[in-house]
């Protein structure tokens, strides 16, 4: 039965991988990974994957699951000959259709056994054996066809396990009758990168604006201190990345670092190298983290020139020339110290632009006017410098990851002259 092609606003495929290979970890599930890279190229959701057991109720369950929800069901394992392969079972009952020989494929099976000089057994008559209400789909490489419903505007397909006849199936079968089924409109991605800013500030503005501009879904991902946003939206609302763009300009604008998805770094090498400014990095708390996220993005040797770990007391005053009596009347976690620390960068790399941190990333440390958590970091510029304090109430990592992530974001905001 044909019909139409249909153009969809969202289209769900739900995947399921029969085998307790699979779930002994004997074998790796290259199929599913393959029909998510096609299913993704069309704009289809994945609204599930999972692996079963070669188990008939779970089967039967998981199928009868996976087409409430989804438009289009792939399987994948358990159509072989042996007592094992339960998919054929597990389909003819949740569809309620007993299984039939299939007249064509049982004489096609035959032939191939006779072409290969191989005997035939009985039980590999149930490799022609599939639900009456259902359509075969033809297995070039092997004797397993594979099985094909078409239900309330769905589709369910079943296919063998052995790869290579599961990669050859879905090229020649399923994506074709995807096709011919389902168009998905087309789409619009938006990737925002955000920093300084609560996931819950973002996701307010957004709220505001979702529903006027076809915004089909959007993810809002945080990584201490930086907040990736993925917006989706509807590509019969083309004018509608725009007027999102300046509402989060006109709204959340100090945060937004890129609208591009780009990185915090990528933006500060891009506005370092056109003003032709160079930069280093003075770290304690963060022991050269902050370095190791500038030289992971390419292309930084032509701005970056270093940066000094000065963990110690005596090493922030002999390689940083931080003065001795300044950490003793302040403390080495103080405003003083990270304006003489990032001073010192600039002196001793010979750069306009540094970055400096100091702080307590517990667990231990704490003291009555100082709390676990306490940074202060200092950036400058050409003919400005700026120092910040934040509390981080986190554990280890985390503060290091925020004080981090944070130091980039307000060499971002002074280099743009937002502070
Ligand atoms: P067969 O006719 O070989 O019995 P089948 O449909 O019953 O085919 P299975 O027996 O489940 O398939 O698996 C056949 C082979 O394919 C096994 O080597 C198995 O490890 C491998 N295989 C099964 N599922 C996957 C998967 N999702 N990804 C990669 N390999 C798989």
């Amino acid at each position: 039965m044909s019909k139409k092609r249909k153009e969809k606003k969202s289209v769900k495929a739900f995947l399921l991988l029969i085998g307790s290979e699979l779930l002994d970890l004997q074998s790796e599930d290259t199929n599913g990974k393959f029909i998510i890279e096609k299913l993704k190229e069309r704009n289809i959701d994945i609204c599930g994957y999972e692996i079963i057991e070669d188990n008939l109720n779970i089967i039967k369950e998981s199928l009868e699951k996976a087409c409430k929800i989804a438009d289009i069901v792939i399987t994948s394992g358990g159509l072989g000959p042996t007592r094992d392969d339960l998919t054929r079972e597990g389909l003819s009952q949740a569809f309620s259709s007993e299984l039939v020989l299939n007249e064509e494929w049982f004489r096609e099976i035959e032939e191939r056994f006779r072409s290969r000089g191989r005997q035939m057994w009985d039980i590999d008559r149930k490799m022609a054996m599939v639900p009456k209400e259902s359509r075969i789909i033809p297995n070039r490489f092997g004797t397993a066809c594979g099985i094909y419903f078409d239900f309330e505007d769905k589709m369910l397909f079943s296919l063998p396990g052995v790869p290579s006849e599961f990669k050859d199936m879905t090229e020649s079968f399923i994506l074709k009758e995807i096709d011919r089924r389902f168009k998905v409109e087309e789409e619009k991605i938006l990737k925002i990168t955000f920093a300084g800013i609560g996931e819950s500030d973002i996701q307010k503005v957004l709220d505001e604006i979702i529903e006027e501009n076809g915004i089909l879904k959007y993810s809002i991902l945080p990584h201490s201190g930086v907040t990736e946003v993925k917006i989706v939206i509807n590509n019969s609302h083309a004018e509608s990345s725009d007027k999102i763009e300046k509402h989060l300009l006109k709204n959340l604008g100090k945060n937004i670092v890129s609208f591009k998805g780009e990185s915090i770094v990528e933006v500060i090498s891009e506005i370092l190298k056109k003003n032709n400014y160079s930069l280093s990095v003075a770290e304690s708390l963060t022991g050269g983290t902050i370095s190791r996220k500038i030289v992971a993005v390419s292309g930084v040797s032509s701005f970056y020139k270093g940066s000094i770990t000065a963990y110690s007391n005596e090493a922030k005053i002999e390689l940083l020339g931080v003065p001795e009596d300044e950490i003793e009347e302040f403390g080495a976690v103080s405003e003083n110290v990270a304006l003489s620390m990032v001073r010192g960068a600039r002196a001793r790399f010979l750069t306009p632009c540094a970055i400096s941190t100091t702080g307590i990333a517990g667990p231990t440390g704490e003291t009555k006017d100082k709390p676990l958590g306490l940074v202060y970091i200092a950036v400058s510029k050409p003919g400005k410098e700026r120092v910040f304090k934040h509390i981080f109430p986190f554990k280890r990592e985390n503060v290091i990851e925020m004080a981090s992530n944070y130091a980039l974001y307000h060499l971002l905001q002074i280099l743009r002259d937002e502070i």
